[in-house]
């Protein structure tokens, strides 16, 4: 078909019913639009896993523990030659999760000690925690790693599917992580003192340069005075505004900003390894923001550095992350998956995700006109990448949106 080889679709879990007639009518459904590849969501956004696990038996939905829906939907796909991406939520978790229930301290806190769950967004308590994606051993090592390498040797399917896989963005991007552990480990990681002389403050013998900066080489102790009896606030403020010389350019967020890249970048790499110990020839791919040099600053995560631990990058493309009027967002589409395709140049494939309901944004209660879906299709579809993904199943229903796909696909063959 053209050359969108292959047309993914997200859906929840829900979406898929709970009986093996529910699983193969809605595989029907999605397979008669023209789609190829499913990924259904089976690590939610409340914390749990849509299927009976026994390394984290508290993290399983009690839904799922008579009915194993990714077996039945493993099985139901192969029979129509659809293929299957499990789609995990990483490091955002519900406030009344398994995870941050049992252990509140691998939360990502703020200079103040509170998780995200007390941010307040759009008016309303946020009421969701965003787990710590440095701490070791920590969110990351000890429940999601091993959610995913469960997953991967009980399930064969042909990928897992990284979201979520970053700091929040909406809820305030500079003021995650200060937990007990990141105040600790940022100054360690940033050799911002001597181990071996841990007050000497190594002083520049000669300050004979013509810029204060021009002196780092000899890495002078970064740490004020006192550091030890500081607050977490008061540390947080240093980290995030402090100068890496005392008076001169307030540039410590660089390395702020760097260790929390190197932070997702870590959990990827640890993830991949412990995925592919057990099923070697799994793909993983993921869904992420459109612009990895913006969102390596403001949420830690520049999946250009996500290759070889990700073989399939699937960028958000989602009106909602563009401006303008939706002719506008047509050509920044374009142009935005032009620099996509440079920017992912080092994995194996690039699809193109858009969502149904952003693009309605002109006609709130509807009639909702098919021509925008088959605008957005035809538009990914010029630009050559390798696949596109539909967000979502559930969407495509409510906005009546199905037929228009199909034709999309259709004649995109
Ligand atoms: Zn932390």
């Amino acid at each position: 078909m053209g050359n969108l080889r292959t047309r993914g679709v997200w859906c929840g879990a829900g979406f898929l019913g709970r009986s093996r007639a529910d699983v193969r009518e809605r595989v029907s459904r999605l397979v008669d639009l023209g789609f190829n590849l499913i990924l259904p969501n089976l690590k939610d956004g409340l914390g749990r896993a849509c299927w009976r696990s026994e390394v984290i038996p508290e993290a399983s939905h009690e839904a799922y523990q008579d009915f194993d829906l990714p077996l039945v939907l493993m099985e139901e796909c192969e029979r129509v030659g659809m293929r299957v991406h499990a789609w995990f939520i990483d490091f955002f978790e519900g406030e009344n999760g398994a995870a941050f229930r049992t252990h509140p301290e691998w939360a990502m806190r703020d200079p103040h000690g509170r998780t995200t769950a007390d941010e307040t967004l759009r008016g309303k308590r946020f009421g969701c925690v965003w787990m710590c994606p440095a701490q070791r051993p920590g969110y990351a090592d000890q429940w999601l790693i091993p959610l995913y390498q469960e997953f991967a040797k009980r399930y064969p399917v042909e990928a897992v599917h990284h979201d979520y896989v970053r700091y929040p963005g909406d809820l305030a991007p500079d003021q995650y992580c200060f937990c007990d552990s990141c105040l600790e480990e940022i100054p360690r990681w940033a050799v911002y003192a001597s181990e071996t002389y841990r007050n000497e403050r190594f002083e520049h013998e000669l300050y004979d340069r013509p810029y204060l900066e021009a002196h780092w080489e000899p890495s002078p102790r970064v740490l004020p005075e006192g550091w030890q009896k500081w607050s977490r606030a008061e540390r947080a403020r240093f980290l995030l505004e402090g100068g890496f010389f005392a008076g001169g350019r307030r540039d410590l967020d660089y390395f702020f900003y760097t260790f929390r890249v190197e932070a997702i970048l870590r959990f990827v790499r640890e993830c991949a390894e412990a995925v592919r110990s057990v099923a070697s020839t799994m793909k993983i791919s993921g869904a992420f923001f459109k612009n990895p040099i913006h969102s390596g600053r403001f949420i830690g995560q520049d999946w250009r550095r996500f290759p070889p631990h990700v073989d399939i990058c699937a960028p958000m493309d989602y009106r909602d992350h563009f401006p303008g009027t939706f002719e506008q967002y047509l050509a920044l589409l374009r142009e935005t998956i032009g620099l996509q395709k440079r920017w992912a140049a080092g994995f194996e494939q690039l699809w193109i995700g858009f969502a149904i309901n952003f693009l309605f944004k002109e006609e709130p209660n509807g009639p909702y006109p098919d021509s925008k879906v088959r605008d957005v299709v035809r538009t990914i579809e010029e630009s050559q990448p390798d696949g596109i993904v539909v967000f979502c199943a559930e969407q495509i229903e409510e906005y009546g949106m199905g037929e228009a796909l199909r034709r999309s696909f259709r004649d995109s063959s």
